[in-house]
């Protein structure tokens, strides 16, 4: 159909940029392991891999605008490398302070906001250092985890196109790009403000992401949810309301051949699950088994945004059913992902709409209590949301007891 037919050819529009470094391995104690950068207008975002969990502090500092991070009786790593930093955010430096802690010095072209998140993979520990411009839309509620009882779920979200890519264009020249990016600001805000989540987001600007590296940002963030934000279009004006797609098994099969074939150079890139040297029908199996089990906790968290949406005042849903597609942004096989078409374009009231922040608001709470919902009833293990449901299970048998 036509409207697919175009939502598929704009999304295969997308093309370049956003590179993320890989997180640390190997890491030996109290050491500052690897420290990576990533910078956009206005904003920045630093990822410090540690040998384990290291009391902080935070704080800024005026002329020159810096914020300062001091991490207590921490060294730096064999081959440490300070990156290289360009744009808003002008330098950065470290140094031993007399006390003995590791002090980062980020120096900002403006005034700058910090907030601090701790997330915990295993035997991995993380620092995630975000700044932002004073009024700067983005980074807002979050508050710093310092002794965390379970780690953080963590959401990317992924507003669709950007940079050179408009995405579909409506009346008035409104541009799917900027929908989408507002959109994904709002629903980001709501998932950092909620305890025991972290939103991660494909890009926070006006820049062209490619498909394949959107996902690949969701899995070096290691998200335990792919959200992808987009607005529909059709040839028919008059209709209107939201979709929710998840991978179809074409493309996952086509992605399972890829995935096979590309076996010996990206080990790494299959959630931890290392295929080099197994046999091609090895290979396939596990791709295969894994694929299947992405696809129907997809389809459960789908299924909960839906009804979300289908709940929401003021958010009107055009197909009643999660639809399954071959999105290239949906084919990571250990991530479930999501395509959301939060409306049509092509109905000009729609797209006015669309770009008033109340109907933007509507949609994005309506996503984040699907999301909410899903990870209640399904927290991936480690996660503070997996603590406070077994409670609520031990709390249930207690009572039953009683
Ligand atoms: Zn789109």
């Amino acid at each position: 159909m036509i409207r697919k037919a175009f939502c598929l050819l704009s999304l295969g529009l997308c093309g370049a940029v956003a590179m993320r470094p890989a997180p640390a391995a190997g890491l030996r104690a109290d050491h500052l392991m690897r420290l990576s950068v990533a910078t956009w207008a206005e904003q920045a975002q630093a990822r410090l891999d540690l040998s384990e969990y290291t009391p902080y502090r935070y704080f800024t500092l005026t002329s020159p605008d810096r914020a300062v991070v001091d991490l207590r009786g921490t060294r730096t790593g064999p081959g440490l490398q300070l990156p290289r930093v360009h744009g808003w955010l002008e330098d950065v430096r470290m140094g031993l302070q007399p006390n003995g802690a590791l002090r980062l010095v980020f120096t900002t072209r403006s005034a700058a906001a910090m907030h601090l998140s701790w997330q915990r993979f295993g035997a991995e520990q993380r620092l995630v250092v975000r700044l932002s411009a004073a009024g700067a839309p983005i980074w807002h509620a979050k508050k710093a985890v310092a002794t965390p009882q379970g780690r953080d779920i963590i959401i990317t979200v992924d507003p669709g196109h950007g940079g050179i890519d408009p995405g579909t264009i409506g009346i008035d020249g409104i541009e799917e790009k900027n929908i989408t990016l507002a959109i994904g600001r709002r629903l980001a805000r709501l998932i950092d403000a909620q305890r025991g989540m972290l939103a991660t987001m494909t890009r926070d600007a006006d820049v062209y992401v490619p498909l394949r590296e959107r996902m690949h940002i969701a899995e070096r963030d290691h998200a335990n949810l792919f959200v992808s934000i987009h607005v529909n279009d059709c040839s028919d004006p008059h209709i209107k309301g939201a979709e929710v797609y998840i991978l179809s098994l074409h493309g996952a099969s086509n992605e399972a051949a890829r995935l096979v074939a590309e076996r010996e150079n990206a080990a790494d890139r299959f959630g931890g699950m290392n295929l080099r040297g197994t046999s091609h029908t090895l290979a396939s199996v596990l791709v295969g088994l894994s694929q299947a089990a992405t696809i129907s906790r997809s389809m459960v968290a789908a299924r909960s945004v839906l009804t979300a949406l289908e709940r929401a005042p003021y958010v009107p849903v055009w197909t009643h059913a999660v639809l399954q597609a071959p999105f290239v942004v949906l084919k990571s096989p250990t991530i479930p992902s999501m395509l959301i078409e939060t409306d049509f374009m092509s109905d000009p009231s729609q797209a006015l709409k669309l770009t008033q922040p109340w109907f933007q608001q509507s949609i994005a709470e309506a996503i984040f209590q699907g999301i909410l919902a899903y990870f209640r009833i399904h927290p991936p293990a480690g996660t503070l949301f997996a603590a406070e449901r077994a409670a609520r299970l031990r709390q249930m048998v207690a009572s039953n007891a009683g």
